[in-house]
């Protein structure tokens, strides 16, 4: 057998119920789809394609999962068609390489707030679909930051800005908290030469000396808790360097590194919920807690991104201030990994929100594990902030779709806009001119309603004088509307 293949399948665990002929057979496709391609690092391109199946595979993704995340750049690099996977693997797979592509395709155009935080907007919706593909698209990225440093450098600035604004923030969003983490200060390094230059010169020495102090409250804590907490764990986690330049940012510390105390923390892993804060009580008894800075209850009040965990300052030993962050093994999975871990996932996928329901704005979830609701607030946030808040008012998500051009620019139209509006909202002259069109690379003709995500690309008859007069029974746009009357006008005058 082959040898990637080998080790993509020697990291699935033994008692896992993955479907290996499935995933083998998405590896042999993928294989021979990129037969002779390299990276830019010169090993194989399939290569690429394992990395990402076996991230998701550790991120305990389904199979259908795994094996878009082989199969994810066959038909953008491949020369496979979707018809192809269709027929191999089924339409869901072939839906979730769409779904990837579709967000790829997102482009951060321009560079103002505004497009940025319209880009995102877009790209929610898209996911909202089904969260898988995010999964599949992060496992994508966190493989290409990886290995970045084989690319040109104006390519390792553009993919880590693009990472920084939002490929980052979303694992966040999703409380992936060690994948968001890695991303950002793979980022940061090439976004930001110099500022993290000059920051890793900064608290190199910092760190070091957290590290000596937070060691020796660990050796303490030990003996104060576990003999009456034999089961609890301590470990000792060294901040994201680009947290602590995130940090520094903001007025509180303005830019003064001897206030952030948890350069270097201590983590307390508990068996259940009344061990966290039976752990809480032992310490603030050995230590005593600093009284302004404060305890955060993050059990009983939970981050907006579902993060749980006690977090307290104490003076430790020698009176150096140390973080202590106390929580459940299962609130820690959590914390690292977010919605993809296991007991979410499972969860996420029975109550999951089908295309058409999601279109319609049909959807209930959990409270605790409502990714959709998740990312509507999310996208509620992020249009507070900006003067877009009127056009992005929450109800009107229900009622727009995003369609696509076939080279990634995203069209924001209201529901029954159909293809026509499509090719007005481009151009006018696309309008006029239009004579067919194929979304998603079928043939449909000019009043072909369109749904969320298609990807439309119109055939224009260059000899056409002037719109037909009958298109103004169906376009729903006003745009189109306004456009096909001008022109019919001028055209009789
Ligand atoms: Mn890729």
């Amino acid at each position: 057998m082959n040898s990637y293949l080998t080790d993509l399948l020697s990291s699935i665990p033994s008692d896992s119920s993955l479907d290996i002929s499935k995933i083998t057979a998405a590896y042999s496709f993928a294989d021979l789809a990129h037969t002779g391609q390299l990276r830019k690092s010169g090993v194989p391109y399939i290569t690429h394609a394992v990395e990402t199946a076996r991230l998701l595979i550790s991120w305990h993704m389904d199979t259908d999962t795994i094996v878009a995340g082989l199969l994810h750049d066959t038909i953008e690099d491949g020369g496979a068609t979707r018809e192809d996977l269709v027929i191999k693997f089924g339409e869901p797979v072939a839906r979730l390489v769409d779904g990837v592509t579709k967000i790829s395709d997102v482009k951060l155009k321009g560079s103002s707030e505004k497009e940025a935080v319209e880009n995102l907007r877009k790209m929610i919706l898209v996911m909202a679909k089904d969260l898988r593909v995010v999964f599949v698209k992060l496992a994508d990225r966190l493989h290409n930051m990886r290995t970045v440093q084989y690319l040109s450098p104006e390519k390792q600035v553009k993919f880590s800005k693009e990472t920084l604004q939002i490929y980052g923030p979303l694992a966040e969003r999703l409380g992936m908290g060690e994948i968001s983490g890695e991303l950002n200060d793979l980022s940061f390094q090439y976004a930001y030469r110099n500022d993290y230059a000059s920051l890793i010169n900064e608290t190199e020495g910092l760190f070091k000396k957290a590290e000596s102090h937070v060691e020796s409250l660990r050796k303490a804590l030990i003996s104060n808790l576990v003999p009456n907490l034999p089961e609890l764990k301590i470990t000792v986690r060294r901040k994201h360097l680009y947290s602590v330049y995130k940090k520094l940012q903001r007025p509180d510390i303005d830019g003064d590194l001897s206030k952030i105390h948890d350069l270097v923390a201590a983590r307390v892993i508990t068996q259940n919920v009344s061990d966290c804060y039976a752990a809480l009580g032992l310490i603030h008894k050995a230590f005593k807690p600093v009284p302004y800075l404060g305890l955060s209850d993050y059990i009983a009040s939970p981050k907006p991104n579902g993060y749980q965990s006690l977090h307290t300052k104490v003076f430790g030993p020698e009176g150096y201030i140390v973080e202590i962050q106390i929580r459940t093994e299962q609130m820690h999975e959590e914390a690292e990994m977010g919605l993809a871990s296991h007991f979410y996932y499972t969860q996420v996928k029975e109550s999951g929100v089908s295309g058409a329901d999601l279109d319609k704005g049909n959807y209930q979830v959990p409270d605790k594990l409502s990714w959709v609701k998740e990312l509507m607030n999310w996208h509620k946030e992020i249009s507070d902030n900006t003067e877009f808040m009127h056009a992005l008012e929450f109800d009107a998500f229900a009622h727009r779709i995003l369609v696509f051009s076939p080279i990634g620019d995203v069209y924001d139209l209201p529901r029954g806009a159909t293809v026509l509006d499509f090719a007005y909202a481009v151009h006018a002259d696309l309008g006029h001119h239009a004579a067919g069109a194929k979304a998603n690379n079928k043939m449909v003709s000019l009043d072909h309603l369109l749904s969320n995500g298609d990807v439309v690309e119109i055939i224009i008859d260059r000899k056409r004088l002037k719109p037909n007069p009958d298109w103004l029974g169906f376009v729903a746009t006003h745009k189109a509307k306004s456009q096909i009357s001008k022109s019919i006008r001028n055209i009789k005058n």
